[in-house]
């Protein structure tokens, strides 16, 4: 981190105009999108010239360092237009050259290697919980440069919560002595179930307040760059699969099991969101129809069933006699009356159990394990619909590892198809606590620079306004 701070030169240094260059470009973006479609051909000229600068930026950062012959080859453009644009990319500090190569293995001309500016500017994702607060400062690849958690209380109301979250942010930024001009945008990582148009939550259970509300406009308000949302899950769902157990993954679900129980789907490379942006709700499955009331009105939800609260009470009071995974009108009796007194003896939460279970309690262990099993069986029917290849486990309860994937991995085996979940790993999230805030800094980046399968977008299917675009270039 201090190594960002000490180089010298110009590819080292965040210049003020290239940050806002790219924050003019995504707000540009922002508003076309939502205006009119950039369809090849009611696109202006300097929409393809635009998307031809991404083109390459993209091509360079994710394929490079990269020759400008080699650029032009996979992305089809002429190389006359590549060298244009790579010499604005160059003046406006976003690449830098390195050294030369040979063009080719036979040798001929030498040629200067491409190198994205990842250092051009900042990002800032933040993991907005109901308990915690996690805020991570990166460069425009990802890495990251500082990272801030503590305590958070989403139940007091976006008014005040998203005060506290923006003096966090201010305070955060002057410590690392950074300018909101050298920050190209924010992400933000919310629980809850969020509309996909409007980005604003949809009756989040046990946040009073949050319903509808323009955090965006607060938020933008205060800090003057682009802020981008979404739901917590999904934030998880992109970290882990940008930068973490998901790379190169097309299909996957991202689960978080905490005190709710979320789920991020990646369906051929992309979040799936459903037809209003509540795909992934997971945790209100129904697993028990005359379970314990859930905070979203139905009874018996896989969260109240499995989630962190049910864990801990189980765990508490040993609710959980039998951890064969049969279950019985006394353990659901047992469920209920727990959870809906106030009868839990001590201050323990899902920490204190997975700690007691990994130092050999078997209370705890058992508490888990049913949990796990209950997990299973929804993620049963996921897996028997979406087929995904791949199951990622993250949350506070998932640092119990085995004592909850091993009967996640029974449970889905028991109930599913052997069709749809023999090719199904169901494996830890790599990232940890990084994982959403880590997902929001994706989000941001790819609002800029465009998504990573820009690059390998073979270059007829762009043909149309990439061979117009040759001609303004
Ligand atoms: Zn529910």
């Amino acid at each position: 981190m201090l190594l960002l701070f000490s180089r010298t030169g110009r590819k080292g240094m965040v210049v003020t105009k290239t940050v806002r260059h790219i924050v003019r470009s995504m707000r540009a973006r922002d508003v076309r999108q939502s205006t009119r479609p950039a369809t090849s051909r009611g696109a202006d000229l300097r929409l393809m010239r635009e998307l031809n600068r991404l083109l390459i930026l993209n091509g360079v950062r994710v394929s490079g360092p990269i020759t400008r012959v080699a650029v032009a080859h996979r992305t089809g453009l002429s190389r006359t237009t590549v060298s244009s644009i790579v010499d604005e990319l160059l003046a406006d500090n976003l690449l830098f050259e390195g050294k030369t190569v040979e063009a080719a293995p036979t040798g001929g001309r030498r040629a200067t290697l491409l190198h994205f500016n990842a250092d051009a500017g900042y990002v800032i994702g933040v993991d907005l919980g109901r308990s915690h607060l996690t805020l991570l400062l990166t460069n425009l690849a990802g890495q990251i440069i500082a990272r801030r958690s503590g305590p958070f209380d989403a139940s007091l109301g976006p008014e005040i919560c998203l005060q506290q979250v923006i003096a966090s942010l201010m305070d955060f930024t002057a410590e690392h002595q950074i300018g909101w001009h050298q920050i190209i945008g924010v992400g933000l990582g919310i629980p809850g179930p969020m509309d996909a148009a409007s980005r604003m939550l949809v009756r989040p259970p046990r946040m009073p307040g949050w319903d509808q509300f323009d955090m965006r406009t607060v938020m933008e308000r205060a800090c003057k760059v682009p802020m981008y949302f979404d739901n917590d899950a999904n934030m998880g769902a992109r970290g882990e699969s940008q930068y973490g157990a998901a790379r190169n993954v097309d299909n996957m679900a991202y689960v978080k099991v905490a005190t709710g129980i979320g789920c991020g789907l990646i369906v051929n490379g992309d979040i799936y969101r459903g037809s209003s942006g509540a795909a992934g709700e997971l945790g209100h499955v129904t697993i028990d129809d005359n379970g314990p009331v859930c905070d979203c009105g139905n009874r018996g939800c896989l969260e109240v069933v499995a989630g962190a609260a049910a864990v801990t009470m189980a765990a508490s009071r040993g609710v959980y006699p039998d951890s064969s995974g049969k279950r019985d009108g006394h353990d659901d009796h047992d469920i209920e009356s727990s959870a809906a007194g106030p009868r839990r003896t001590g201050p323990l939460d899902v920490a204190d159990v997975v700690h007691a279970a990994l130092a050999g309690d078997t209370v705890a262990q058992e508490a888990i394990e049913r949990a796990g099993y209950h997990i299973g069986i929804a993620l049963a029917g996921l897996v028997n619909i979406f087929n995904p290849s791949l199951i990622l486990l993250d949350g506070s309860m998932a640092r119990a590892g085995e004592f909850l994937l091993g009967p996640i991995r029974q449970g889905i085996a028991r109930r599913s198809l052997a069709a749809s979940s023999a090719a199904t790993r169901i494996e830890m999230a790599q990232l940890g606590d990084n994982a959403i805030a880590l997902g929001a800094v994706a989000t941001v980046i790819e609002a800029a620079f465009g998504p990573p399968s820009l690059t390998t977008m073979p270059a007829l299917a762009a043909g149309d306004f990439l061979a117009a675009a040759e001609g303004i270039s």
